[in-house]
């Protein structure tokens, strides 16, 4: 939960409390003295780097921050980090990697023009669903991320990916096809199955790329209120 969203539920009357699970900001403030919320690139990435709030860092070969360019339009993002991201450190390097390159490409973008990062930074074993204290953990530093970026428009790749960003149980079916927007910036958010369903599932591909052409879309027209 950031802390607009707190300030938010607050105006409202609304009552919210920290899970215990949840780890509070001064966890993380303790290495460099700064607060997530306040920390630049290099501080947040050296603080995902050593990052032991979950478990995960007992499993994982690496963290994977994210890859890209830090003043993209688009902001991709995946679930967590597979095999070959844990090995190699970046994001989408996989098969699925390869077919979201190529989507991309689709709408003439290449890899390098936009940011790429995922709910988890951490590979969880055996690829299992990230738990949600592991998402809780972890969506601080993606929320510094989206901070820093302020693109134009969020594609948030899969089930988990937009389940955990826009905080709903919502099937990804009845996701697609609408623009969400995401915190106090009202950032855009297109929804879209993952590329290792679509690498499953080819027949899916078409409305894959109806959401593409939809975000785009979205994009262009910079649907983001004010
Ligand atoms: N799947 C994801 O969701 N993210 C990756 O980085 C790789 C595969």
């Amino acid at each position: 939960m950031s802390r607009e969203r707190l300030a938010y539920l607050k105006e409202l009357g609304v009552e919210y409390y920290v899970p215990r699970t949840r780890a509070q900001p001064d966890a993380r403030a303790t290495e460099s003295g700064v607060e997530v919320p306040l920390m630049d690139w290099e501080t947040l990435q050296r603080t995902v780097a050593g990052c032991a709030l979950c478990g995960l860092q007992t499993t994982r070969m690496q963290t994977v921050f994210g890859v890209g360019n830090r003043k993209a339009d688009w902001l991709i993002i995946g679930e967590a980090p597979g095999a070959d991201e844990d090995a190699q450190g970046e994001p989408f390097v996989g098969r699925a990697g390869q077919l979201l390159n190529n989507m991309l490409k689709a709408i003439g973008l290449e890899r390098g023009q936009v940011y790429i990062a995922n709910i988890l930074k951490c590979r969880p074993p055996n690829n299992r669903e990230p738990k949600p204290e592991e998402a809780a953990h972890c969506a601080p530093y993606l929320e510094r991320q989206i901070e820093l970026i302020q693109p134009r428009i969020i594609l948030a790749v899969g089930r988990i990916a937009a389940q955990n960003l826009l905080q709903t149980d919502t099937p990804i079916g009845r996701m697609r096809g609408r623009v969400y927007d995401y915190g106090a910036r009202r950032i855009p958010v297109v929804v879209t199955y993952h590329p290792a369903y679509l690498l499953r599932s080819p027949g899916e591909k078409r409305k894959a790329w109806a959401d593409l052409l939809f975000a785009q879309e979205a994009c262009k027209r910079g649907d983001r209120p004010q």
